[in-house]
């Protein structure tokens, strides 16, 4: 594997588990990719462990969950299960009960604070809707395109959040398909699948050190600080050359970039069937755009919330009146997360801004909606966080070539750019092995 994200880790795994012997190949000092954990110190001198991004899991990750448990991880312990709830500080919004599916999203409709009964009408007529459509819709449709009819304080609350937080792309331009997907498993899948799971430890814990663990304890190679720039096919065709040393197959587990400049190198010295597979499998990387996601980590002595996780609104009034600039959706509060009391995360989905007037609108958003006066401690923006998922998208398979695979959270697959989206296409590839190689070593 080259890649020592969810993908790549989840692919040696899974390939190990299949009786294949794998060697994970990651160009930086730290394991889990765009979910890898950061350093970072408080205003008050006191060290802390952030997530390069604050992460949301549902209960409908189901291969991340069962990747948990295959590695040793209790996800009882290191994830906090809530049932679903989008509530704003002043108490507005969406919770769901602790009951069963789909009772517990009818009880939080027709209980949703501050939302009036045409604004639940409009929201049950189109779920009942979406479920008698079988949560499938035209692969052009947008989310906006599904909504027509759900009232405009609904799509604010709740549809417009939900979207960016799931697709981290914008309703209107986000594919109806893949949302309907993501909702459909989270509200029909079974008990818990539209649970919020917040990580209770850092994401480095949460998954990749354990992986990394496991893959050695079971034969595995994870070798860090190794940037993989060149790939090379045996002249016999039956192998590929990473430095000295050959393998029978390469899951390619990197970043999209990456890849490609890997594969135009490999173009060159292929054959001509596999030098075409290569072209057509680039031609789609390469019609792949990318969302930002900013997180603000701001800390205050005492700060709380009133929850975990907390919806914020864009369009809140400020201390003079005027509707401010208020660009995060979500805030969770690290100290009930088992970080340090007082640190906050803020997290805007589809950002556009630069970093200090994100980190600057904020700061301003947390005294306007929380009453906080916060001190910035870092603000991580992954200009490349995402695939934008947009409708009718074609997505790369995890085939490039006979014995050369891809895998990462930009393949095709039923879900967008998640850790879910990220260990299924790593699963797929590892299971795709024994189609793409007759051997063992990968
Ligand atoms: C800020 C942010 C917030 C997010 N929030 C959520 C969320 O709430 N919920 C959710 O489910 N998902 C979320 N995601 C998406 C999720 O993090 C990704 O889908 C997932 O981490 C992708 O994993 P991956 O293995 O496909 O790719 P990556 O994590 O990008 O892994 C690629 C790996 O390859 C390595 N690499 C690159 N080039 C080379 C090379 N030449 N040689 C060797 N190694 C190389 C990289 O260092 C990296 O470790 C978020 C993402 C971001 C950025």
């Amino acid at each position: 594997m080259v890649g020592a994200g969810w993908a790549g880790l989840a692919a040696a795994v899974a390939a190990i588990r299949q009786g294949h012997k794998a060697t994970v190949f990651e160009a930086s000092h730290t394991l889990g990719g765009r979910a890898r954990a950061i350093n970072a110190k408080l205003p008050n001198g006191i060290s802390a462990v952030l997530d390069n991004g604050q992460h949301i899991l549902i209960g409908a990750y189901s291969e991340t969950l069962r990747m948990l448990q295959t590695v040793g991880v209790d996800a009882e312990l290191a994830l906090l299960r809530l049932p679903l709830a989008l509530v704003f500080p002043d108490g507005g919004g969406l919770q769901l009960p602790r009951w069963p599916a789909p009772l517990d999203a009818a009880w939080g409709i027709l209980s949703a604070r501050g939302w009036s009964l045409t604004d639940k009408a409009s929201l049950i007529k189109t779920a009942l809707r979406w479920q008698s459509d079988s949560f499938v819709c035209a692969s052009t449709d947008s989310v906006a395109d599904l909504c027509i009819g759900v009232s405009p304080r609904v799509m604010r609350e709740l549809i417009a959040p939900l979207c960016v937080s799931a697709l981290n792309t914008p309703a209107e331009r986000a594919s109806g398909q893949v949302f309907l997907r993501v909702l459909g498993d989270s509200l029909f899948g079974g008990a818990g699948s539209s649970n919020l799971l917040l990580p209770r430890v850092d994401l480095g814990r949460l998954f990749p050190e354990a992986a990394a663990r496991w893959i050695e304890a079971h034969g595995g190679q994870v070798q860090l600080g190794q940037r993989i720039g060149q790939i090379q096919p045996d002249p016999a065709r039956t192998a590929w050359h990473i430095g000295e040393q050959a393998f029978d197959a390469v899951i390619l587990a990197n970043s999209l970039p990456n890849i490609t400049k890997v594969l135009s190198n490999i173009e060159l010295l292929a054959t001509q069937s596999v030098a075409t597979d290569i072209r057509n499998w680039v031609r789609l990387a390469g019609a792949l755009r990318f969302e930002a996601i900013t997180t603000v980590y701001a800390w205050a002595q005492g700060a709380t919330l009133q929850a975990p996780m907390l919806a914020l609104r864009h369009d809140h009034p400020g201390d003079d009146g005027q509707m401010g600039l208020a660009p995060a959706q979500f805030v969770f509060d690290r100290g009930q997360l088992g970080g340090p009391a007082g640190l906050l995360a803020f997290v805007v989905s589809a950002s556009h801004l630069d970093r200090s007037s994100l980190q600057a609108q904020v700061l301003q958003q947390a005294k306007d909606q929380l009453g906080l006066t916060l001190h910035p401690v870092q603000t991580v923006v992954e200009k490349r966080a995402t695939f934008a998922c947009t409708p009718g998208l074609r997505r790369p398979p995890i085939h490039i070539a006979p014995g050369l695979l891809a895998c990462g959270d930009y393949c095709d697959g039923p879900y967008p750019a998640t850790l879910e989206g990220a260990v299924r296409s790593g699963i797929e590839a590892a299971v795709a092995l024994g189609d793409s190689a007759n051997n063992t070593q990968s």
